[in-house]
């Protein structure tokens, strides 16, 4: 049970309205509804005037219904919401459209903090914020100025808004009308390898893609679940008006005839009201997933785009979802011009599309706390990566976006061990892809025994392999990357370097480098060229031509797939696809081994499958 305040303009009287989720009787909803039914001086039923103001009521939570669809917001977001889709209100409170949307079952109301199974937060009961999933660690109990009672709210999810006990969480309800014709369309009709060809996909890509592909289309979209979606269709057949909701045609357009169909239904009080929707923040188990294990320069947004295509083109909705802003504000481009007819829609802290609706929607992982079973489909990018690997709350974010039984495409060029032993158990669906877009092999790490970058600092002096090694870098006219463990080391080490180097054009960088995007632009442009770094540009920055040492290979901060990720940035074009990747330490460790071994298998997977290109098998080595 949840108490919901409103207030009515009209007749400045505020209305006290309890929803209940699971109990709702017919004679209730009349008392309910009732309570929108404008009154004389005298406190009588005002007819006509009455009649007027339930249309204008019933068009504007049809209107709200469809543009909340697959929404997780609080109140002042729903607001900001509706007031920039210019949802005409007049004569109803925004709060009154979205009332009467829950009352027909199109949106669900919350505490957007509450205990377990729902219900009102306290502090007897275990509690948990609906919106970012997080338990009672999270939450703090102050006496609160809205509520004037002692209330909690969640400090994990703090900096997107306050989640709290009083305040309202109101989910949508994705309705899945505007697509039911696409169902049947093209994907039935055209094979996948024809659908795959004008992609201009290599022939990993090509494979990688057609098995994913396969896996996207095994099921229609928003399957599960359909028989609730008809049974609250049909019980509500004129006022959800998909249309109206969903292209923003201004209800006023409509013909009388719909009007009046809708005054009838709305006469008739037939509505019958449906709980929805799985249970909130349970774990989500219906959920399709899919690894898509590509080494690192596969070309995997290319792979991507076939399955976007097949789910907008039936008339779902596609995520794109990364931990890392500006990945998202990279793909953004791309993705606009692989899709000019999409209506692509880009979210991260600030963005000003933020309340906008798409087809495409390209999103930080932090984004999707405002989003509820929303997505046809989920494209996870990068998911060991930090902050997503090992975060509950992002897990539960990325969770709750996906519809019910959707497909969920896991991209990564490291996945987590449990994934891989899942993947080779044949517990998870996956496809590989074992080279470059490029078809030249990864660059296999050198292990060279050296002291450590402290014992370097302390002697004021480098190891001569290293020396060595730079020099023939620097002269074949690569940029190089020099990581080290410690952010303390790396303006220290650049300094020896420069030096000892006797080049001007080397620097340092860290994650408390506050010009650190300016020096990642001039290291791209080549006015830095050796630049000393910490794991911070481990993934992401792709250089053309360039050479990669990893210094205190052996030292604990590196892992396998950390080691694999900085190897990961040589040899990344085609112009230069043999760049060279050193492993400096004073032990060879088990990571450093993993990570070489990793490699290795990867190269010998896309030999056996013929991804290479000629050069490198023995036939075409004769030649
Ligand atoms: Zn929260
Ligand atoms: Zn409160």
């Amino acid at each position: 049970m949840h108490d919901v305040y409103h207030s009515s303009g009209r007749h400045a009287k505020v209305t006290r309205m309890r929803v209940d989720e699971r109990c709702r009787s017919a004679s209730n909803e009349r008392i309910r509804l009732a309570e929108y039914w404008p009154r004389d001086d005298n406190g009588k039923p005002n007819g006509s005037a009455a009649e007027r103001g339930m249309e204008k009521v019933a068009a504007s939570a049809s209107m709200a219904a469809g543009l909340l669809q697959g929404r997780a917001l609080l109140s002042g977001e729903v607001r900001a919401l509706l007031e920039g889709a210019s949802v005409p209100v007049a004569g109803a409170s925004w709060s009154e459209a979205v009332q009467l949307a829950a009352l027909l079952g199109r949106v669900r109301l919350s505490g957007a903090v509450a205990a377990h199974g729902g219900g009102r937060a306290d502090a007897r009961r275990r509690s948990r914020c609906l919106r970012c999933g997080s338990g009672e660690e999270q939450l703090r109990r102050t006496s609160c100025a809205s509520c004037g009672r002692l209330c909690a709210y969640c400090e994990a999810c703090l900096t997107m808004g306050r989640s709290r006990e009083c305040e309202l969480l109101v989910l949508g309800r994705y309705e899945a009308s505007e697509r039911e014709a696409g169902e049947s369309s093209i994907c039935k009709v055209l094979p996948v390898k024809e659908r795959l060809e004008k992609w201009g996909l290599s022939p990993a890509q090509h494979a990688a893609a057609a098995e994913a592909l396969r896996f996207v289309e095994s099921q229609p979209l928003y399957n599960r679940g359909s028989s609730l979606r008809h049974h609250a269709q049909s019980h509500t057949p004129h006022l959800r008006n998909g249309q109206v909701a969903g292209t923003g045609i201004h209800p006023a357009k409509e013909s009388e005839r719909q009007q009046q169909l809708q005054y009838s239904w709305w006469r008739n009080w037939s509505v019958r009201l449906l709980s929805w929707g799985a249970p909130l923040a349970a774990e989500r188990t219906d959920i399709r997933n899919f690894l898509l294990w590509a080494v690192t320069g596969a070309g995997k947004t290319e792979m991507i785009f076939p399955l976007v295509d097949s789910v907008i083109s039936r008339g779902g909705r596609a995520l794109i979802a990364s931990p890392r802003r500006d990945v998202v504000l990279e793909l953004d481009p791309r993705i606009r011009r692989a899709f000019p007819d999409a209506r692509v829609v880009t979210l991260y802290g600030g963005s000003e599309q933020r309340w906008e609706r798409g087809e495409i929607t390209l999103s930080t992982t932090h984004q999707l706390f405002r989003f509820q079973e929303a997505f046809d489909l989920v494209i996870l990018d990068e998911l060991d990566a930090f902050p997503y690997h090992g975060d509950p709350m992002l897990k539960y974010a990325a969770d709750k976006s996906c519809l019910p039984g959707a497909p969920r495409l896991l991209l990564s060029a490291t996945p987590p061990r449990e994934l891989q032993r899942a993947a080779r158990q044949g517990k998870l669906a996956h496809a590989r892809v074992p080279v470059r877009y490029h078809r030249h092999p990864l660059p296999v790490p050198s292990l060279v025994s050296a002291p450590t970058v402290k014992g370097m600092l302390q002697e004021d002096k480098l190891p001569a392999t290293l020396t060595k090694a730079l020099r023939s870098s620097l002269s074949r006219g690569a940029q190089i990357f020099v990581f080290v463990q410690r952010i303390a080391q790396a303006e220290p080490l650049a300094a020896l370097l420069r030096r000892k180097l006797q080049c001007p054009h080397v620097d340092a960088t860290s994650s408390q480098d506050p010009d650190r995007a300016a020096k990642v632009i001039s290291f791209r442009k080549g006015e830095i060229r050796l630049l000393v770094t910490t794991t911070i540009l481990e993934r992401g920055v792709t250089i053309p031509r360039s050479d990669v040492y990893i210094l205190d290979a052996d030292g604990g901060l590196f892992d396998e797939a950390s080691l694999v990720q900085m190897a990961g940035r040589a040899g990344r074009s085609a112009d230069d696809p043999r760049g060279k990747v050193y492993f400096f330490g004073s032990e060879r460790n088990q990571s450093q081994l993993q990570a070489v071994r990793h490699i290795r298998s990867m190269n010998k997977m896309a030999k056996v499958r013929g991804y290479l290109l000629p050069v490198y098998t023995k036939k075409g080595a004769r030649a």
